[in-house]
């Protein structure tokens, strides 16, 4: 059974940047229904007893999208920070090696979040021991599934940004940027800059970072639904 992990933040924290309104929906209704829509799909198979990024890594079909959207919203949510946080130390460094400047990093990562068509979202994301790239990805899919690292994400289906920005997007990617929580991705960067390889088979936990500090999150601040 999956549990929604809780609210990293009070549902005001975020104003005017996001609304407490679209959190109560955002969280609330799509974060809450994707847990409940899981547990539902998955009582009495395979998958009731793995973890999320085990179903993640083998599922397809509706488990897949449910679990997926669980994983990308959990991480949305750790990605933001209601006070402003400066990009810094070996992040910086990467990001100043592999884009030229955090500006030109901003500049492409907006430009990725307005131009992606229909739903889905938008991903600083890391090749093991490799480059940074910034990644679309459509509906629930997941930088996960191609053995990428998230390092941060903006979520860009209309639900997450249609009542305080209506469909001016490229609006919301630009406060999405003022608040990302540099301290949560400096972390991830660090801690999965490892020589340990991940491989195209199905994550086996103990001998992948990501997969360990996904379900560490996961598991942080559980709310019984
Ligand atoms: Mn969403």
């Amino acid at each position: 059974m999956i549990t929604l992990p809780k609210l990293p933040f009070a549902e005001n924290a975020m104003e005017p940047f996001i609304s407490a309104e679209t959190i109560q929906y955002h969280y609330g209704k799509h974060h809450t229904g994707y847990v409940n829509k899981l547990n539902d799909l998955i009582k009495g198979t395979e998958y009731e007893e793995m973890s999320l990024s085990a179903i993640i890594r083998r599922a397809d079909g509706p488990i897949f999208n449910n679990a997926a959207q669980i994983f990308n919203h959990t991480f949305y949510w750790k990605c933001l920070s209601s006070s402003s946080t400066a990009a810094e130390g070996t992040l910086l460094e990467k990001i100043n090696n592999d884009f030229g400047s955090l500006e030109a990093l901003k500049e492409e990562f907006i430009k990725m979040g307005a131009s992606l068509f229909g739903s889905g979202w938008v991903w600083l994301v890391r090749e093991p021991k490799g480059k940074l790239m910034i990644k679309q990805t459509s509906n629930a899919h997941t930088p996960l599934s191609s053995n990428l690292i998230p390092i941060f994400v903006c979520d860009v289906w209309e639900h997450a940004y249609y009542i305080d920005y209506r469909n001016a997007r490229p609006d919301y990617l630009k406060e999405f940027w003022k608040h990302i929580n540099w301290k949560s991705a400096s972390k991830i960067y660090e801690e999965t800059d490892t020589d340990v390889f991940i491989g195209i088979e199905p994550c086996n936990d103990i001998h992948d970072p990501f997969c360990q500090l996904m379900d560490e999150l996961q598991d942080e601040d559980r709310v019984t639904t």
